[in-house]
C-alpha cells in the first residue's frame, strides 16, 4: 500500500481517533482545524455542544483506551472524575425508574468533552508523523481525474492554497459539505435517513458547595408522558455541568432561573437547593438539535476514491442517549481492520463496515425517540412490542442489579441488544414485574420508555 499522506477533515473527537488509525499506516497525517486550539481545555466555536454534558460511553472508553493506553486514568490524575461507586449514580432512563444503585458494573471515567479533546489532541501530538494544522479552513476537494487527490485550504489571512494527500478523510461533523462536493464533481449526493426530534439542550458550568450533591453523575430521561430530562455531572476539579432539555416547545427561557424551575419539574429537590447556590463559572449556552439523520454514504454506487467520511459527518444522533463520541470511536476501529487490508476499494469497505456499529446506534436510537407520542414516525408492531419490553426492563431494573447491570451495559455498547433477550433476562423480567404489580397494585406497571435501547 502507498501510504504517503492522510489529511483528515476537522480536530474534532471523530477525526482525532481517525487520525490516531491512520497514523499506523500512512507516512504522515495532518489534520486540518477551522479553529484556534489551545494548549489547556477551552470550548471552542467548532464544538458548541462541548458546552453541554457530554457522557463517555464504556464502550467508547474501551476503545480510547486501546488507542490511547493510560489516557483516562492520566485524566482522572490531572483532577478528572471516575464514577466508581454506583450509589452515586442517579440514572432514570425513562425519569421514572432507577438502574439499581447495586449493579456491579465497570467505573465510568466522567472527563468533559474539552478536557477529553484536549487529552486525545496531546497523545496524538506525541506521534512523530501527525500534524495538527490549525486556525485552516478546508473549502474544497481537489481531485486528480477520477480520485480525490488533496483539499484546498485557506488559512487565516491568507490566499486558498491546496495540500496533496493520498487519502482525505472528512470528519467536519454535522455541517460537512461532502455531499455538495460530491454533487460539483458529478456524483450523487448520499440518500438521507431523518428523524425530526427538535431537543433543546441548555447549559451551565458550575461550582458546587462542597458535599451537598453526593451523586456524582445524574440523567434523568423524558418519557411519554414528560418531554423533559435533565443531567448534572461532576467534572474535573471541581466544576459540575448542569444541562436541561426538552422536545418541541418544553424548554427554558436561556437564563439560569429559568433552567432551575425547568430542571425542578424532574430533579430531586436537594439537587434543585445545591444548584440555587451555585457560583456560576460560564454563561448559560443552549443548543438545538433538530434531527436524527443518517447520510448512506454505504449505498451509493459511485463514490471517488481517496476520499472517506468519519463521525457525526456520516450520522448525527440524538444527543440524550450520549452514544456520538462512541460511535465515532467504532468507526476508527473499523477503519483501522480496513486499512489492515490495503487500500484497494476502502471507501466501500469502510461504508459498509461502519455502516454495523451505525446502525445498532441509529436502531437504539430510534427506538426509543419513538417511544415518545411527540416524536412524528411510523411505528411498526416490532418496535411497539420492543419498546413495551424496555418498559419492563426498566421495572424490573429498579430492584434486581443484575437486570439494570445488563441494560446499563448494552446501552453503554459494552454488550449487544439481544443480550437484552436471553432466556434468563426474560425470566428475570418476568419475575420482577410480577412482583411489583403485586407490590403496587394500583400503579401503572410498564412506562413506554425512552430509553436507548431500541428494535
Ligand atoms: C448537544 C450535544 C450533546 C452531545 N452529547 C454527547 C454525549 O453525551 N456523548 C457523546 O458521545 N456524544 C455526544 N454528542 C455527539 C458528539 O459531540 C459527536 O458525535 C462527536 O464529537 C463526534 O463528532 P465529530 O468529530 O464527527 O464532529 P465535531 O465534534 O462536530 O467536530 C467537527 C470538527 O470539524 C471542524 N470543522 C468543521 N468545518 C471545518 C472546515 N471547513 N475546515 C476545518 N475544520 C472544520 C470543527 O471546528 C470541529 O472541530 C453530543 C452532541 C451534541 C450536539
Amino acid at each position: 500500500m502507498g501510504a504517503e499522506h492522510a489529511i483528515v477533515l476537522g480536530a474534532g473527537m471523530g477525526g482525532l481517533l481517525a487520525a490516531r488509525v491512520l497514523a499506523d499506516v500512512y507516512d504522515r497525517v495532518t489534520v486540518v482545524e477551522r479553529d484556534q486550539l489551545a494548549r489547556t481545555p477551552h470550548s471552542r466555536r467548532g464544538v458548541p455542544q462541548g458546552r453541554h454534558v457530554h457522557g463517555l460511553l464504556p464502550g467508547g472508553a474501551h476503545v480510547i483506551e486501546e488507542l490511547f493506553p493510560g489516557l483516562l486514568e492520566e485524566l482522572v490524575d490531572w483532577g478528572g472524575t471516575k464514577l466508581v461507586d454506583y450509589a452515586r449514580f442517579r440514572f432514570l432512563p425513562d425519569g421514572v425508574h432507577r438502574l439499581s444503585p447495586e449493579m456491579d458494573v465497570e467505573p465510568v471515567y466522567q472527563p468533559s468533552r474539552p478536557f477529553l479533546e484536549t487529552g486525545v489532541r496531546a497523545r496524538l501530538r506525541e506521534l512523530a508523523n501527525v500534524e495538527i494544522v490549525d486556525g485552516c479552513d478546508v473549502v474544497g476537494l481537489v481531485t486528480e481525474g477520477a480520485r480525490v487527490g488533496g483539499v484546498r485550504v485557506v488559512r487565516r489571512g491568507a490566499a486558498a492554497e491546496e495540500l496533496a494527500a493520498d487519502l482525505v478523510v472528512d470528519a467536519t461533523g454535522r455541517g460537512s459539505r461532502t455531499p455538495m462536493w460530491l454533487a460539483e464533481l458529478g456524483y450523487d449526493r448520499p440518500g438521507e435517513e431523518e428523524v425530526v426530534i427538535d431537543v433543546r439542550y441548555t447549559s451551565r458550568l458550575v461550582r458546587l458547595a462542597p458535599d451537598v450533591v453526593p451523586e456524582t453523575l445524574t440523567v434523568i430521561g423524558s418519557n411519554p408522558d414528560r418531554p423533559v430530562g435533565m443531567a448534572l455531572a461532576a467534572y474535573e476539579n471541581g466544576t459540575w455541568l448542569f444541562t436541561v432539555y426538552g422536545y418541541g416547545d418544553e424548554h427554558p427561557t436561556p437564563d439560569y432561573e429559568s433552567m432551575l424551575e425547568f430542571a425542578a419539574r424532574v430533579a430531586p429537590a436537594h439537587m434543585i437547593a445545591a444548584l440555587r447556590e451555585a457560583e456560576p463559572l460560564d454563561d448559560v449556552s443552549t443548543f438545538r438539535f433538530r434531527a436524527n439523520r443518517r447520510r448512506r454514504y454505504d449505498r451509493m454506487r459511485r463514490f471517488p476514491e481517496g476520499l472517506l467520511v468519519f463521525g457525526d459527518a456520516m450520522c448525527g444522533f440524538n444527543p440524550i442517549y450520549g452514544q456520538g463520541m462512541t460511535v465515532a470511536a467504532l468507526e476508527a476501529l473499523v477503519l483501522r481492520e480496513c486499512l489492515r487490508r490495503g487500500d484497494r476499494q476502502l471507501a466501500r469497505r469502510f461504508f459498509r463496515g461502519a455502516a454495523k456499529p451505525i446502525q445498532m446506534a441509529w436502531n437504539m436510537t430510534i427506538g426509543a425517540d419513538l417511544a415518545l407520542p411527540y416524536v412524528a414516525g411510523p411505528r411498526p408492531l416490532p418496535l411497539r412490542l420492543m419498546n413495551s419490553y424496555v418498559g419492563r426492563v426498566l421495572t424490573a431494573a429498579e430492584h434486581d442489579p443484575v437486570v439494570a447491570a445488563r441494560f446499563f451495559k448494552v446501552s453503554a455498547f459494552v454488550e449487544k441488544p439481544p443480550r437484552l433477550m436471553t432466556p434468563s433476562m426474560i425470566a428475570r423480567v418476568v419475575a420482577a414485574n410480577r412482583r411489583a404489580r403485586r407490590l403496587a397494585p394500583a400503579a401503572t406497571p410498564d412506562v413506554p420508555a425512552a430509553s436507548p435501547v431500541g428494535r
